[in-house]
């Protein structure tokens, strides 16, 4: 019965999968409501979209339909750069002599390199549907600003993307990609904004965070006529558009009769963790069937292993709506050692509820482990991966690992959500061997928890 498993799992066009699945229709406890900063009550329709599309603020309030038809625009997009491939890693298998079998649904395969295109373009179109001019937002590490930039220039929308200034310095390259699509690119914190300003006054010479970019985002966002803000990772609407991943891979694993025993991925603000696992805890909370679920997350950056599960700002400016969500607190500033994107200081609401229910685990790890598991899956597969991927590979490679000292059979899916070649200075600080790892003490960590609200 069993066919033969080829290294690549493609899925011919007509099986591509038409909708998206919003696993919130199926969560029992209802992850909690966004609050209005000001009245501390729910957000309504009237008050989002102010600052998001209207098509994605209906989609982020949305708990209980669980399908979304993808708009053909968007599956013809897709199809372009989908599906991706799911990859047997049958060579990391030989290298680790484990009796585990790997696989891995690689997004990286696409110019922006990463998963986050997915919902740019989908972000992308329904702003464009609305009639606007253009589009705000933030980037970290430059992916998800690389890949709303692609989108933009495909739907002819202007794209304002502020940048947090280390990775505007670090990275100058990610940075003209962005303006080859046609972006305008501005690092963060700036003179331009309001609350860039106020940053930059009470903290001199900063490099910046994600949250303050995001202020300054949202801010001109408001600002300008026929304008919105948009985010590529924690919204509910992202989480939706990327479970084209996992439901992809599960067209895949239906196709060969594989069922997966274990889904890993890495964690910055949840999308493509949440995205990768949502068919399968859809099945896992019917009780159809059970999977093991490991969101993996940088020791630095600790949001579900060591933070508060508790209401907080979004954004450094608060001038966000407030998420329930696990979070290390919006005034926690990863250290400058961190190499390895993931530094975002909360995590999705999904994701915050499915862990808080016990439906999934989280394991923390330091960069260095990362960096060597990265290098180990690099030599044997071929793909140089992104730092954030890495840390997936280094749980799925434990994993695999620990089925050699028992000798289980388990089948291990894991995401590779991107590419690494706009990291290679962190790759050479790796190989130079002047990565360091910092883990935060408790004390570290007081300040990020007094900022919540
Ligand atoms: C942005 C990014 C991540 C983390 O974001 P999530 O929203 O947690 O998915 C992971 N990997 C890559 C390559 C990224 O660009």
């Amino acid at each position: 019965m069993s066919k033969e498993i080829p290294y690549k799992i493609y899925l011919e066009e007509s099986e591509m999968p038409k909708q998206w699945y919003n696993v919130r229709a199926d969560i029992k406890t209802k992850p909690a409501p966004l609050l209005n900063p000001a009245t501390r009550e729910p957000m309504k329709l009237e008050e989002l979209e102010q600052v998001f599309c209207t098509e994605l603020a209906k989609q982020e309030l949305d708990d209980v339909t669980p399908y979304f038809d993808i708009p053909e625009e968007i599956l013809n997009f897709y199809k372009m750069y989908r599906p991706s491939p799911l990859v047997r890693a049958y060579c990391l298998e030989k290298k680790l002599d484990t009796p585990a079998k790997i696989y891995y649904k690689f997004e990286g395969n696409n110019t922006s390199g990463s998963h986050k295109l997915n919902s740019a373009i989908a972000q992308a179109y329904y702003a464009k549907k609305q009639g606007l001019k253009g589009v705000t937002t933030e980037t970290g590490a430059g992916q998800w600003g690389t890949a709303l930039s692609m989108a933009c220039s495909y739907f002819d929308l202007d794209c304002k993307v502020y940048m947090v200034k280390c990775s505007y310095e670090q990275k100058p390259f990610r940075r003209e990609v962005m303006r080859t699509y046609g972006a305008s690119v501005t690092p963060s914190p700036s003179e331009e904004t309001e609350v860039g300003k106020k940053i930059l006054s009470e903290h001199p010479g900063t490099t910046g965070s994600l949250g303050c970019a995001i202020s300054e985002a949202v801010e001109v966002a408001t600002k300008t006529e026929g304008y919105r803000y948009v985010l590529g990772s924690v919204l509910s609407q992202v989480l939706l558009h990327q479970t084209v991943i996992g439901l992809e891979t599960k067209i895949a694993l239906d196709k060969y009769g594989i069922v997966p025993d274990m889904i890993i991925g890495c964690a910055g603000g949840g999308s493509n963790l949440g995205g990768l696992i949502s068919p399968f805890m859809g099945e896992k909370i019917r009780g159809e069937k059970d999977y093991q679920i490991i969101a993996v997350e940088p020791a630095s950056c600790p949001s579900l292993t060591r933070g508060k599960y508790a209401y907080d700002f979004c954004d450094t400016g608060k001038v966000c709506p407030l998420a329930k969500m696990y979070t290390l607190g919006s005034g926690f500033i990863p250290s400058a050692n961190h190499a390895g994107g993931l530094r975002y200081h909360g995590m999705s609401s999904i994701l915050s509820q499915l862990y808080d229910d016990g439906l999934m685990e989280a394991r923390s790890v330091i960069q260095t482990d990362v960096f060597e598991a990265a290098e180990k899956f690099a030599r044997v597969e071929g793909i140089l991966p992104a730092p954030e991927s890495s840390h997936a590979i280094k749980v799925a490679i434990d994993e695999a690992l620990k089925c050699k000292e028992t000798g289980e059979e388990k089948t291990i899916v894991f995401g590779l959500t991107g590419t690494g070649y706009f990291d290679m200075y962190a790759y050479e600080s790796f190989h130079d061997g002047t990565m360091t790892d910092y883990v935060p003490t408790d004390e570290d960590l007081k300040p990020g928890f007094e900022s919540l609200p």
